[in-house]
């Protein structure tokens, strides 16, 4: 019999699903996505690199257009929101954003792939002009045009997408005031890895003294100030900072109120609880993406580490057990990788931090090396830290930064905690070498070594 699929939110896991749905040619289903937004499959990720000017249009950030989908047989609803679940009726409410029509929409099987919105700090006077949030795609093309004609900037929060504007803007030539109210910036990281990963940023944007970028630590900002639009930043500790626009970014929260509503259980910061079949506790109600909590493969508990990179997996899995086959997801590291100019940042696993407060009995190395063979004239230095249980010499975790590809190292040591390997089998990892791509010895092996001598001394 034919079952009528409905899923709630386009962007990354929503589009993942239907287009996983639609390969699957021996389940007989219809497709209906429904969307708030007038876009879908786009990648947000994308968006710091519009911004700065690398990729020229924002159309090319989508993935596929709702007449790709449409010829394909998915239903894809635009500017739809989903207002209420009704799970007992098998049903869900959809209003139009345009016209505040509300319709009933039956279903056999809901996805929930709402995501996640920005947080919106309550800040004296947050609602002038020129300040912004980065989600959606309209966000991105909204900050480019205010970039464009601006001299100054001021990102308030020091995380990933901090980081990616702030390059954004630095290469636009925008005189940029970071403000984190935390002591370090990419709060993801070990403090002295932030701090490290801080000072390289301002040595690479501030080459010729041009002191063009600014990061503030330990400071918050307690008010803005303009005549309708933003003129000015007020930091509690008194600064004043003269500014043409505001970036948001201090982090996210899930979009999961409809779900609450519905009963359903949520976990960790309010995500969605599923199992790793992405269920949720309400029958025939699957979630995926930024709106649910994850299962840490390394601290065995849950978190909510929202990723584009999770958001597909889990919405390729949701799609799989929709058909009723199985699939199952088994949870995540939180690797991610980001960039400020030529230096890259990455980490997977758990942090010393972390680790010691999820109980473990921790052995660490840092260790900086060139990246390649040191007469290779592109060079650069690297920086790794390994992050090791002292009782089964099991790998937790590493965290890289360099001129050269940390995320290479990084990837690296995610397979090898998948792998769930030892220290000591770690170090026989047939790594390639050539004088272009690294050195006899890969940075991360000799990371590795340190943490083997430590052990064996
Ligand atoms: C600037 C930026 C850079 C990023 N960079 C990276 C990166 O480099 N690597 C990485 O892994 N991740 C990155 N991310 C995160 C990544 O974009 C998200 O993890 C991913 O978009 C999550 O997809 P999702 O489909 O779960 O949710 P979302 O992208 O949040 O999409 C949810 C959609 O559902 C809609 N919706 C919500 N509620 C309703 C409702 N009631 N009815 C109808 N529609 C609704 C929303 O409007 C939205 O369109 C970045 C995010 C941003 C903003």
């Amino acid at each position: 019999m034919k079952q009528k699929i409905v899923i709630i939110g386009g962007v990354a896991a929503g589009p993942k699903i239907t287009a996983k749905l639609l390969r699957t040619t021996d389940f007989d289903c219809s497709i209906d996505l429904y969307t708030d937004e007038d876009v879908i499959s786009y990648s947000a990720c994308g968006l710091p690199y519009y911004i700065e000017g690398v990729i020229p249009e924002a159309e090319k950030l989508i993935v596929r257009r709702p007449q790709q989908f449409e010829q394909q047989g998915a239903s894809i609803h635009l500017n739809k929101k989903c207002i209420k679940i009704l799970p007992e009726e098998h049903k869900i409410l959809v209003q139009d954003t345009i016209t505040s029509e509300i319709k009933e929409v039956e279903y056999d099987k809901l996805a929930i792939t709402t995501g996640a919105r920005p947080i919106i700090p309550s800040i004296k006077n947050i609602n002038l002009k020129n300040i912004f949030t980065i989600r959606t795609i309209k966000d991105g093309i909204a900050i480019r045009n205010k970039m464009l004609e601006s001299k100054h900037a001021v990102i308030l929060g020091g995380g990933y997408i901090g980081i990616e504007l702030l390059e954004a803007f630095h290469a636009n030539h925008l005189h940029t005031v970071m403000i984190e109210r935390e002591p370090h910036i990419l709060s993801l990281f070990d403090p002295e890895i932030s701090d490290m990963i801080k000072e390289q940023i301002l040595a690479m944007a501030n080459v010729n003294n041009e002191n063009n970028v600014e990061i503030i630590t330990s400071d918050a900002v307690a008010a803005f100030e303009g005549n309708e639009k933003v003129e000015k930043v007020i930091t509690k500790s008194g600064r004043v900072i003269e500014t043409d626009l505001v970036i948001i970014a201090a982090g996210i929260r899930p979009n999961t109120e409809i779900a609450a509503e519905a009963g359903i259980e949520l976990g960790v910061s309010n995500a969605i609880r599923v199992n790793n079949r992405m269920q949720t506790s309400v029958k025939d109600i699957y979630a995926a993406g930024d709106c649910t909590e994850n299962f840490h493969l390394v601290s065995r508990n849950y978190v909510w580490i929202p990723l584009g990179s999770t958001a597909n997996k889990q919405g390729r899995c949701a799609a799989v057990n929709i058909t009723g086959k199985y699939d199952a997801f088994p949870g995540i590291l939180g690797s991610a990788v980001t960039k400020f100019d030529k230096l890259s940042i990455s980490l997977t696993g758990l942090t010393e931090t972390e680790a010691k407060k999820f109980g473990f009995d921790v052995i660490t190395s840092t260790m900086t090396k060139k990246d390649k063979a040191g007469y290779m004239p592109d060079a650069a230095d690297i920086t790794l830290k390994l992050v090791v249980d002292k009782r089964f010499k099991k790998i937790l975790g590493a965290q890289a930064f360099g001129g050269g590809d940390a995320d290479k190292r990084v990837n690296t040591v995610a397979s090898a905690i998948l792998a769930e390997q030892t220290i000591d089998e770690f170090l026989h990892l047939d790594m390639t070498y050539a004088p272009p791509f690294s050195t006899a010895v890969d940075p991360l092996l000799s990371a590795a070594l340190l943490i083997s001598n430590q052990i064996y001394k």
